[in-house]
């Protein structure tokens, strides 16, 4: 079962075949991410402070017009965060990125998760299930870390992952952890296919300091003083 569901979990195959970064090219500014990083980001930027800023700050950032359908060279997400925090006020931009993390999971439930593996990740216990999903997370995480190094593990509660650097968090620079664009993306995935009470939080960031970006997801739902609310529409209905 295992195998049948990670060897199912559709990343764009095209486009990791011909742009898969390889070990020379971590760090480089030539890595590429997935274009949700951009569509999203601008989809969430659109509707939460008008068409006008969409065009406004997406042209400051020099992104492609229009957006990307493949991989992009992951400056362009760099620059797009950078003019986020300039121009917008830091809660205005933390609320864009959590979006897009929200827009980027459930894009990929619906275009990159076959329904019969979401049927059976859905039916597997949730323990042996996240350990599948978190499988197929590292196998394309490259698509939304671009250069940056991923690692994941199971916990006792549930699991974790790291990045390092994250590109979300090196460029807001905002002195708090700045990693919702990750923790929202993968708790849309997990709490659709796992537990819809999984939460995940960014408990330690290299904004403020941290080595790593470090992200826990717990399956249980935390005490309610341990963790920052989410909104309920956070909940992914699947595809
Ligand atoms: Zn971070």
């Amino acid at each position: 079962m295992q195998v049948a569901v990670k060897s199912t979990f559709r990343s764009n195959e095209r486009d990791a075949r011909s742009s898969s970064p390889g070990v020379a090219d971590r760090g480089a500014l030539t890595s590429r991410v997935g274009p949700n990083t951009l569509i999203q980001t601008v989809a969430a930027l659109r509707e939460r402070m008008g068409p006008g800023w969409a065009i406004h700050l997406s042209a400051r950032a020099g992104l492609p017009d229009p957006l990307p359908r493949d991989m992009v060279e992951e400056h362009f997400f760099a620059r797009l965060v950078k003019v986020l925090f300039e121009e917008l006020e830091t809660e205005d931009a933390e609320g864009i990125l959590a979006a897009s993390g929200v827009g980027t999971g459930r894009y990929v439930l619906r275009h990159r998760i076959p329904g019969f593996v979401r049927l059976g990740l859905r039916l597997l216990p949730a323990r042996l299930s996240l350990r599948v999903l978190l499988s197929a997370i590292r196998r394309h995480a490259w698509t939304f870390a671009g250069s940056s190094d991923f690692t994941a593990r199971m916990t006792p509660d549930g699991a974790e992952f790291t990045l390092a650097p994250s590109l979300v968090c090196v460029t807001a620079q905002a002195g708090r952890p700045m990693g919702d664009y990750y923790a929202r993306a993968v708790e849309t995935l997990v709490r659709a296919l796992v537990s819809s009470k999984a939460r995940v939080t960014e408990e330690a960031c290299t904004a403020t300091g941290a080595e790593r970006c470090r992200f826990r997801i717990v399956l249980a739902p935390l005490p309610s003083h341990a963790t920052k609310d989410v909104p309920t529409e956070d909940t992914c209905a699947s595809s």
